[in-house]
């Protein structure tokens, strides 16, 4: 792409550090700049109109035009543009919206705590973890164990839960302490014959093995996404959780569920917490929350965890953590009205009556000769690509990455992760536009298939 002086894409490279993008690479290829959307699609600077395939980053259930969030945002800015929540303070929107939470709660929750980011809430979780231990006399417990591939954010302790290299290379991460197990995807683990629920039990031996190494009175925790949709949509083969968590139960461990990308009705229930039968002690939420119009996330805590709190706040005082923006209006004011919004317009029974369409095709797709894998559930999907359906292309050819990159010229904004081209639209995304996407998407494949082989790739 050629940049012109002075324009919006030479700017961005003069001046930006983007997230979780190759720099120099950038300081060539500059951005894409988007400048406007109507439902599932995006229009570029240049007027080029995209289907998001993605929701943005898992995460824009709405689209891209949902004026009453715009409105609800407007509202509350002209009434209480802010307050805080610290030292006993609140403000409606963020009463109504924990009141909101709780009585959606996938099992029976106490509390709600706000921060603005899925980071921020598994840092938040992290803390109290620690917190709850120390209130309950056990300091020595304190060890918190996720999976591999799992992705729970950046921040120091969040970034230390995510089971993914370029988290941590040379960031000096992860944090001592917290310690990652075995990843449940059955295709890729599984010894050859092994069953998926002999494979789900090895996952739980292993993690019940690595609870013993450290010693049961050491672990406090566990970090598990319904689906592990960042680290290339893992869906847990069958009896997983079942069995992870008699483990957890047997040594005293909490779960946390991270139900930032799973929440509001991505795997066909409001949460995959009920789709997969978790009974968490922490959820957290963010993303889909408020249809991501405004940063906001949500950390739900069970009474035992809470009367643990306020006890050990009568010992020592005020608890000791809080955001300036924790619970800030206008971001509970939109997340409010994206909840009513998707219960207005029934957006569970939407997903649940097109995600078949959107699963078939996916099944489809899973027959393309680049496709070693089609996994997915509801409207989350992943398509595995490798040269000969068994074997993987070497990780630093980028393959998915290319795909994505083929599929946007095909009009659809997706990406790639490691060796899984990702699929995760809109909630609100019709039959006629999941046609859409998937014929896209199935050139894009065939254009990374020619592309492969006149590389000698395959
Ligand atoms: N948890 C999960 C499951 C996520 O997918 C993400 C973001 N992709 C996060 C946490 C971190 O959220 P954020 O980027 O808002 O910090």
């Amino acid at each position: 792409m050629t940049i012109r002086p002075n324009s919006l894409e030479a700017r961005d490279i003069a001046y930006h550090l983007h997230p979780y993008t190759n720099a120099a690479k950038h300081q060539t290829e500059g951005p894409l700049v988007l400048t406007g959307g109507e439902g599932v699609y995006v229009t570029d600077a240049s007027g080029q109109r995209y289907i998001e395939g993605l929701a943005g980053l898992f995460s824009a259930a709405l689209g891209f035009s949902e004026h009453r969030l715009a409105e609800a945002a407007y509202r509350q800015m002209k009434t209480m543009p802010f307050y805080h929540a610290f030292g006993h303070k609140a403000t409606e929107p963020g009463i109504a919206l924990a009141e909101r939470l709780i009585a959606m709660a996938p099992v029976p929750m106490s509390k709600v705590f706000f921060a603005n980011s899925g980071s921020e809430a598994n840092d938040t979780a992290v803390k109290l973890i620690w917190y709850y231990n120390n209130a309950l006399g056990r300091p020595q417990k304190k060890k918190i164990i996720s999976r591999l591939r799992g992705y729970h954010g950046v921040t120091v302790a969040s970034g230390s839960l995510t089971g993914l290299p370029y988290a941590h290379r040379d960031f000096d991460l992860p944090l001592p302490g917290i310690l990652h197990t075995l990843c449940p995807h059955y295709r890729r683990h599984a010894e050859p014959g092994e069953s998926e629920e002999a494979f789900a039990t090895r996952c739980a031996d292993e993690l019940e093995a690595l609870i013993l190494r450290e010693g049961p009175e050491t672990v406090a925790a566990f970090f598990a996404e319904p689906v592990m949709v960042s680290g290339g949509v893992v869906v847990p083969p069958k009896t997983y959780f079942e069995k992870i968590q008699a483990v957890l139960k047997k040594y005293d461990v909490l779960l946390v569920a991270d139900e930032v990308i799973c929440g509001f009705a991505r795997t066909g229930n409001m949460f995959g917490t009920e789709t997969y039968g978790l009974k968490p002690d922490m959820i957290t939420l963010a993303k889909q929350l408020s249809a991501s119009y405004l940063p906001i996330s949500a950390l739900m805590i069970s009474e035992t965890i809470y009367a643990a709190i306020v006890a050990e706040s009568e010992k020592i005082g005020t608890f000791g953590h809080g955001y300036t923006y924790s619970g800030h209006p206008v971001a509970a004011a939109v997340a409010l009205e994206a909840l009513r919004i998707y219960e207005e317009d029934g957006i569970l029974d939407h997903v649940r009556a097109v995600a078949p369409r959107f699963q078939a095709h996916v099944a489809r797709l899973g027959n393309h000769p680049l496709v070693s894998e089609a996994r997915g559930v509801g409207l989350v999907a992943g398509l595995e690509l490798s040269p000969d359906k068994t074997t993987a292309f070497d990780p630093s050819l980028l393959v998915a990455s290319q795909a994505a990159r083929f599929a946007q010229n095909h009009g659809v904004i997706t990406r790639g992760m490691n060796d899984t081209l990702s699929l995760c639209p809109p909630l609100i995304i019709s039959e006629a536009e999941i046609d859409e996407l998937m014929q896209r998407i199935e050139r894009a494949l065939d254009d990374t298939r020619d592309w492969a082989r006149n590389a000698g790739l395959m």
